[in-house]
């Protein structure tokens, strides 16, 4: 019998899994409160690399470098059911100022992933299979191949609530509308820690804003993504060129300040000294679904069998999307994950504390 899914959030974390889903033979609606797209998925840098990758937890980096593997096929698969480009580049990226270098280059040899010394200074690691996706691309495109393969989005339209019985969830309310379904999937993003009424919140998830500025330059001035002491600057290949971010933890609050721009534009042109003349084109912000030590949670809801979640990708969900939605709806299958499932169980989520304690 073809199962039908309902997926809460229309995301990259959401679109992925439906994608998937619907792969595997599944009829998919996908739900947004606002537009496809529209929050993080959209606000984000679309690097395909934890910044540095040495620097995290080992469950964050088995689900990168599976991700980061399988990313290029992924993409063209996208492209080829979409018939849109998602812009994915493999420009490389250039860490400079790695406090320890050797260290650095010791974890990607032991990870399989390509580095060596930068030739600009000697704390600099020149990482060349770094790629990139352009954000507000692969959402159009992850959002035109789930059309194509048979899959309902229906925007502007909040789950508010479930309808259960038997230990399982039968419906997904929506103000004006009641959706049906066989199995539910919540990737609603920095709102997962709200929970709708019925379900429980995903543990420890809250909104971690983050603010960027867009330039355009001639194509060509930058080649490749540049990093140094938490900023970075994303060239894209029509001359535009992101330089991000900020870490806030600043509730459901998506605004700008001038002080972060001077800052932000300050602190990028010194990586760039062209960018030092010019006024950035846009400024904005955007709400991470944050977790601590940025790992996500991939897991089956501890109170319905057929809920099932996938968030809290915090810094790195472009990146961790196609890992994420292949060890999810193999949780949902039934199958053996590749991935050891149980660091991004919901459970191992509410033994995880923030750095402030909470
Ligand atoms: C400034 C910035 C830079 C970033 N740079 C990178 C980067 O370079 N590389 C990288 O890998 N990641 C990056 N990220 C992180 C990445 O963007 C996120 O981890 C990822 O987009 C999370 O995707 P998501 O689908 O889980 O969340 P979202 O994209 O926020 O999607 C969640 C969706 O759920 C919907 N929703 C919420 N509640 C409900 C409800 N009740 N009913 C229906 N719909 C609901 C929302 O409207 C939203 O569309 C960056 C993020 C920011 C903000």
């Amino acid at each position: 019998m073809i199962k039908h899914s309902l997926v809460i959030g229309a995301g990259v974390s959401g679109l992925s899994v439906a994608l998937a889903l619907l792969h595997r033979g599944h009829r998919v609606t996908v739900l947004d409160r606002g537009t496809v797209g529209g929050e993080s998925s959209w606000a984000g840098g679309g690097i395909l690399s934890p910044l540095l990758p040495w620097d995290y937890a080992e469950p964050v980096s088995a689900l990168a470098l599976r991700s980061m593997a399988a990313y290029a096929d992924w993409v063209v698969g996208i492209e080829a059911v979409s018939g849109r480009d998602a812009e994915f580049w493999r420009c490389g990226m250039l860490a400079l100022g790695v406090p320890d270098p050797e260290q650095a280059l010791a974890w990607c040899s032991a990870h399989g992933m390509a580095a060596e010394r930068g030739l600009s200074t000697r704390d600099s690691i020149w990482l060349s299979e770094v790629a990139q996706v352009r954000n507000p691309r692969l959402v159009a495109a992850l959002r035109a191949a789930v059309v194509q393969l048979g899959g309902v989005i229906r925007e502007h339209c909040p789950a508010t609530g479930v309808l259960t019985q038997g230990g399982r969830v039968t419906a997904v309310q929506s103000a004006a509308e009641t959706f049906p379904a066989d199995t539910v999937v919540l990737a609603t993003g920095a709102w997962s820690g709200l929970g709708l009424a019925g379900l429980a919140a995903t543990p420890q998830i809250r909104p971690i804003r983050g603010q960027m500025l867009l330039f355009k330059l001639a194509p060509g001035v930058l080649d490749t993504i540049l990093y140094r002491n938490g900023l970075y600057l994303i060239p894209r290949r029509d001359g535009h060129l992101l330089a991000g971010s900020t870490l806030e933890d600043a509730g459901f609050d998506k605004s700008t300040d001038d002080a972060t721009r001077r800052r932000l534009h300050a602190e990028a042109a010194e990586l760039l000294p062209a960018l030092a003349t010019m006024q950035p084109v846009q400024h904005w912000a955007g709400l991470r679904p944050g977790s601590p030590d940025n790992i996500p949670i991939i897991d089956r809801h501890p109170d319905f069998g057929n809920v099932f979640v996938n968030t809290g990708h915090y810094r790195y969900g472009v990146t961790l999307a196609p890992a994420s939605a292949e060890l999810l709806v193999d949780l949902m299958e039934g199958r053996t994950p590749v991935l050891d499932p149980a660091p991004y169980r919901w459970q191992a989520a509410l033994e995880r504390r923030w750095a402030d304690g909470s």
